[in-house]
């Protein structure tokens, strides 16, 4: 497929205001690009959703917008530079039409990778390159990774152009989410379902007594994701392809891979769907939790079973029976900075195995510390060994999702728990595990787990099943303080005098979507950070530089922070309708993605004066 008829269909997308018809034209191009052929469809489908690489893959573009822009201004010609492109993002305020508003095509004789203007870009060749981007590594990787880009840009027309930049920095902000891709698949590939199908779906809503198939529709009770199903624009669910809703979306979490079930829908249909498993190697989306009372768990389930909540990070952990993998909640893979977890987990673990766990870091005497060290260990690339001396670790394993080539997912907790303890033939790793129906037991474990340095406790659904990446209310966090607010820096300040080359004050957002996060300003934050991080924190954010105006900066949402305030007060000095009152910044989250901030309506729900 040329590359140019994709960036066309993706423009019509973007124009069109009706959610069917959106659906529509999603489905359109799926089809389009399943006949020609099966990697075609895989990667349009991966490019609709702004990314070159599965949702598992921990491999990414890295290419910051510096980058963008120089490559952007090559292409424009002698006369433009970086600055030039900024300027024009000032004005047009994204990217993809930036790159449209330039005439690339006079640059393209000088590109090394143009063979002939006659020669055009393809959706694979365009796949190929940003792979080829990803991978360059070691000495001269930079002007490798410039010379590529280059090489797709200067041969880009105005509407690729204006597609290649957003793919190229992860946004295509089409209003394209989840939900309308499901729809599409489904309208593209998948059947009406057959009486045979609506029976057999009972019979396993039925069997489980928190249903996977309605669950889809139901369990997200964090409304920022019921927000987002209103914003974006999905097909509104008839009774009718409820089920096939249900069947893509359960591929969707197992696979982690909009290529592949999209592939999977067209060729083997439902059938085929229902059989993709987990499967070692690819992580999936973590169980999420909500705030919550205890009384809340209490009055809900038949019984609560109660956890420590532990301060750390949390990990995938991925063992064929031999080898073992280690992925942050961000699908990164930590195996190599963690190596006595591996150890760890290799000694006690011989089967194959997906495991939910924490990685907490402790002092000599096995008091835990800041989780902030935690994830100084799971950044490291080198000097291990002496990192490893510096901070140890412990592991406390909380789940399992397969077990000896068997998921587990939709098996209750009780159940999983079963198989972990029958896993595990000590105690050592697993975290402390009770189920009670007494509120009395719940305030005890509490007092035990925050005496014992840890965050609280964590109440569950114990006949719930496994939901990966839900917030839904089967998981409970029951923290004893205010709750913090996970936020997304968008601006920045330079601080004054002998500080002018460092931020001193952040502005802090909320994210309205899920899955294609806007973010809103709730207030700016100047304390909580010590003059190292406050150094540490400008290097991460440097390269996200938007642009700059005096004292003022403007950056991507690329770094989460934790922030502590007093209150949360209506007001209309922000965009977001909200503003924090004393805000403090308490760390910064390097294990969430900016998807993973905390939304608009959570912060409506916090808001004091409501
Ligand atoms: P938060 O990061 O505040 O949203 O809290 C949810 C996080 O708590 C999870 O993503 C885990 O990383 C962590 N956690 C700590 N202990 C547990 C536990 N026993 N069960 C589940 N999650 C836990």
């Amino acid at each position: 497929m040329k590359f140019e008829d994709f960036a066309e269909h993706v423009i019509t997308i973007e124009a069109e205001p009706a959610d069917l018809e959106t659906v529509s034209l999603v489905s359109e191009l799926f089809i389009r690009a399943g006949n020609e052929s099966e990697e075609t469809l895989s990667t349009v489908v991966r490019f609709v959703k702004g990314t070159v690489f599965p949702a598992w893959s921990s491999q990414t573009l890295d290419v910051g917008p510096a980058l963008l822009h120089e490559t952007i201004a090559q292409a424009a010609g002698p006369n433009i530079d970086s600055a030039d492109v900024e300027n024009r993002l000032a004005d047009y305020g994204e990217i993809g039409a930036v790159a449209a508003s330039y005439d690339l095509s006079g640059q393209r004789g000088l590109s090394a990778f143009t063979t002939s203007t006659s020669d055009p870009l393809t959706i694979t060749r365009v796949n190929d390159t940003l792979r080829a981007v990803a991978s360059a590594s070691g000495d001269g990787s930079e002007s490798r990774r410039r010379d590529l880009l280059f090489g797709l840009f200067s041969k880009a027309s105005s509407s690729e152009a204006r597609i290649l930049a957003r793919l190229t920095l992860g946004e295509m902000r089409i209003g394209v989410g989840t939900g309308t891709v499901r729809d599409a698949i489904i309208s593209g590939f998948i059947q009406p379902p057959t009486d045979n199908d609506i029976e057999s779906a009972k019979t396993h809503e039925d069997a489980q007594s928190a249903p996977v198939a309605s669950q889809s529709q139901t369990d997200n009770t964090d409304v920022s994701i019921s927000e987002d199903e209103q914003t974006e624009r999905s097909n509104p669910d008839s009774s009718a392809n409820s089920d096939s809703a249900a069947v893509v979306e359960r591929a969707l979490q197992v696979s982690n891979d909009y290529g592949m079930v999209a592939t999977v829908a067209r060729n083997q249909g439902r059938a085929g769907l229902a059989d993709i498993s987990l499967e070692v190697g690819r992580p999936i989306q973590a169980m999420l939790a909500q705030a919550a009372d205890s009384v809340d768990a209490v009055d809900t389930w038949d019984a609560v079973a109660v956890e420590t909540k532990f301060d750390g990070a949390r990990v995938q952990i991925h063992t064929d029976g031999e080898s073992v993998s280690l992925y942050s909640r961000n699908m990164e893979n930590v195996t190599d900075p963690l190596p006595e977890i591996v150890e760890f987990i290799s000694q006690r673990v011989t089967v194959p195995a997906i495991l939910d766990a924490e990685v907490v870091a402790v002092s000599d005497d096995g008091n835990p510390l800041a989780f902030q060290e935690v994830l100084r260990r799971f950044r490291r690339k080198y000097d291990i060994d002496a990192m490893r001396d510096s901070v140890s670790l412990n592991v406390y394993v909380f789940d399992c999702l397969h077990v000896d080539d068997t998921d587990l997912l939709d098996m209750s907790l009780r159940q999983r728990r079963d198989k972990l303890r029958g896993l595990f033939k000590t105690t050592d790793a697993l975290s402390p595990f009770q189920i009670t129906t007494e509120t009395d037991v719940i305030a005890q474990a509490r007092t035990q787990a925050l005496s014992n340095g840890h965050e609280g406790v964590m109440l569950k659904d114990p006949d719930s099943t496994y939901n990966p990446g839900s917030r839904g209310q089967h998981w409970l966090k029951h923290k004893p303080d205010v709750e913090t607010l996970d936020l997304v820096v968008t601006g920045a300040e330079w601080g004054e005098g002998r500080r002018a080359n460092v931020f001193g004050t952040f502005v802090v957002s909320a994210r309205t979507t899920a899955d294609e996060p806007q973010f809103e300003p709730l207030g700016k934050v100047a304390t909580g950070l010590t003059d190292d991080q406050l150094d540490a924190l400008t290097e991460q954010l440097r390269p996200h530089v938007r642009s700059e105006d005096g004292q003022t900066v403007m950056i991507e949402p690329a770094i989460v922070v934790e922030v502590g305030y007093e209150a949360i007060q209506r007001s209309p000095t922000y965009t977001s309708g909200f503003a924090l009152r004393f805000p403090r910044v308490v760390g910064i989250r390097h294990d969430k993605a900016v998807s993973d901030a905390d939304s608009l309506s959570r912060v409506r729900r916090l808001t004091t004066d409501e």
